[in-house]
């Protein structure tokens, strides 16, 4: 099951989400002061603060108040200055002159479209290379078009070191059932960034900066089976590609690799798989349903998303 939270939110936040979410209320879990089922997906507010997304659509519905959220200024780091006795909704900011550090920034894409490959990208920045690729224009993916996505994907891909992850519909589909799909992000991210560890043998990153998408307890518990667990030095910020050029990378690396993968299996398809979870999406899937039946959805699409009912609902 996919799920997003948003760490800490102010009063007013919090107020609006309620008035947004009303007509939807249920039953209100313990430490919770408001729980709404909407669009297969539930939203519980806790005492504490803190939102929780949890369902089909929880990443879109969270990505809604994102930019509200307090903590999208803010950062959370796990070590070094991290210690227990330092609350993890009270996030502290990243070191001073972070965004000069010589960092492993990680990033994802793919996550939220029904069609396409699940990406992480794992990328390593020097100092010297930082100055290179403020040059470069680099920025938020979410900014450019595919066309300029490519061409700076490619010369980031390379100029920087770095490890690419590519999740096909059939893997993720085989691996989903039994793991959430934000579990599966944490093991990729830490994969990702263990193996470019290795590559860069020597050269030691100063820091690790990691596209926050869980709070980082939640982020280590899933990864806690792994063999090998980077914890030292990582860092989690939300909006991560803002204060560090390594993550702004790795998120057009992750992005150019999603839309190349939604290329590719449209041609396998015959048709344009669009991105995104949205109604266009649904006549897609159920054009191809009734065409080559639920085998294809496997083939190109992140099965267990709303989209595949709703498809059906469609034939
Ligand atoms: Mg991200």
């Amino acid at each position: 099951m996919t799920q997003a939270v948003l760490d800490t939110t102010t009063e007013t936040l919090r107020q609006a989400l309620i008035a947004h979410y009303e007509t939807h209320r249920k039953e209100t879990p313990p430490h919770a002061v408001f729980c709404a089922r909407y669009h297969g997906t539930t939203i519980t507010i806790y005492q504490s603060g803190k939102v929780l997304f949890q369902g089909a659509h929880a990443t879109e519905e969270a990505a809604r108040w994102q930019e509200a959220a307090p903590t999208t200024k803010t950062a959370t780091a796990t070590s070094p200055t991290a210690s227990a006795a330092t609350p993890q909704s009270a996030a502290s900011a990243l070191p001073a002159n972070f965004h000069q550090w010589a960092i492993i920034g990680s990033d994802e894409a793919g996550t939220g479209s029904y069609f396409g490959a699940l990406t992480v990208c794992a990328a390593f920045a020097s100092r010297e290379q930082l100055a290179w690729m403020r040059e470069l224009g680099v920025k938020d993916s979410k900014q450019f078009s595919d066309a300029q996505i490519a061409q700076l994907a490619e010369t980031l891909r390379n100029t920087l070191p770095h490890v690419l992850l590519v999740v096909s519909p059939p893997k993720y589909n085989d691996i989903q059932p039994t793991m959430s799909q934000a579990k599966m992000k944490a093991i990729l991210h830490n994969h990702a960034i263990a193996k470019l560890l290795q590559q860069l043998g020597a050269t030691e990153p100063e820091a690790i900066l990691i596209d926050q998408f869980e709070p980082p307890r939640t982020y280590f518990k899933h990864i806690a089976d792994e063999p090998q667990r980077i914890r030292d030095r990582v860092y989690f910020a939300t909006k991560g590609e803002q204060h560090h050029l390594a993550v702004a990378a790795a998120s057009i690396i992750a992005r150019d690799a999603f839309v190349t993968s939604l290329a590719t299996l449209s041609k396998q398809a015959g048709c344009t798989l669009p991105s995104g979870a949205g109604a266009n999406v649904d006549q897609v899937a159920a054009k191809l349903l009734r065409q080559h039946g639920d085998q294809a959805l496997r083939q190109y699409a992140k099965y267990h998303f709303a989209n595949t009912a709703k498809a059906r609902k469609g034939v």
